[in-house]
């Protein structure tokens, strides 16, 4: 049996993808849950992007950077300076208004419908509100997006349940979300958006409801999560948490985008 401690789970799985990786940089078959991205260029580029909602002016203006595989990023700035905006954007469920945006080598306008559910695979997202669905449990929400795409249970069971583990919610995952505290519900929500091994994690003000403890306790998991070789993308206002890391920070000012490294 595997061991719930993130050290000797992902030192095993360090080894088993390495041995299975495909040309592709992607697992092989009945690899377990995460993925060593091998890729060189950036997951995602934004060249002078500019958005405006309807008619209204532009909420985001110019643009530019990239988010280099591997990286490490906050995304800061007053609240409504663009930020959730701009995480739109990077899972695609906004297209610009204007300029270049590229995501995995590929020009956005070029994303067809059909290629669009693929790509997104690749960008796991934490939504705010959580989007948890509350007649499934726990381990139910978080296997959702293999069983809509009808894998058989028993390919993935074990790689949930280690995943559930690992964001500490091994003795819950049987239980309804609305039994779940806001820590366990966004831990919950980070698991669902990692069990697909995303190249780039995409979480939105993911320590908006939760004490400063457990605040550290996710960046904890989302520093693990970049040092075993994904992207992510926080978006936040909280200080004291970008204040423990020394990652870069992109602030949104006036929809301005300032990149300090
Ligand atoms: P933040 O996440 O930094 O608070 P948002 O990206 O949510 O900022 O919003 C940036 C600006 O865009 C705000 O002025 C907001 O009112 C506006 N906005 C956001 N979503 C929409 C929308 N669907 N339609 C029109 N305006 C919007």
């Amino acid at each position: 049996m595997v061991k719930a401690s993130l050290g000797s789970v992902f030192a095993e799985r360090i080894l088993y993808v390495s041995l299975t990786m495909t040309d592709q940089g992607r697992r092989g078959p009945g690899c377990a849950w995460f993925v060593i991205p091998v890729k060189v260029g950036a997951v995602i580029q934004f060249e002078n992007v500019g958005l405006r909602y309807g008619m209204g002016t532009e909420v985001l203006r110019d643009v530019s950077f990239q988010v280099p595989p591997r990286s490490f990023q906050f995304l800061t700035g007053p609240s409504g300076a663009g930020k959730t905006t701009l995480l739109r954007l990077l899972f695609m469920s906004l297209k610009p208004t204007r300029g270049l945006i590229s995501v995995f080598g590929k020009d956005r306008a070029r994303i067809s419908p059909r290629e669009l559910p693929l790509m997104r695979r690749r960008i796991g997202v934490v939504f705010q509100d959580f989007r948890l669905l509350d007649h499934l449990t726990t381990y139910e929400n978080v296997a959702l997006p293999l069983r809509v795409r009808g894998r058989d249970e028993a390919s993935y069971r074990q790689d949930v349940i280690e995943l559930l583990k690992w964001v500490g919610l091994g003795e819950r995952m049987h239980v309804l979300p609305p039994v779940l505290s806001g820590g366990e519900k966004q831990r919950a929500a980070i698991a669902r958006a990692l069990i697909e091994q995303p190249d780039v994690l995409l979480a939105d003000e993911p320590t908006g409801n939760v004490d400063p403890p457990l605040a550290r306790r996710l960046l904890r998991l989302f520093m693990e999560l970049n040092r075993l070789g994904t992207a992510v993308v926080i978006a936040t206002h909280d200080l004291t948490l970008m204040d423990q890391v020394d990652a870069r920070r992109m602030v949104l000012t006036g929809g301005r985008l300032d990149i300090y490294d």
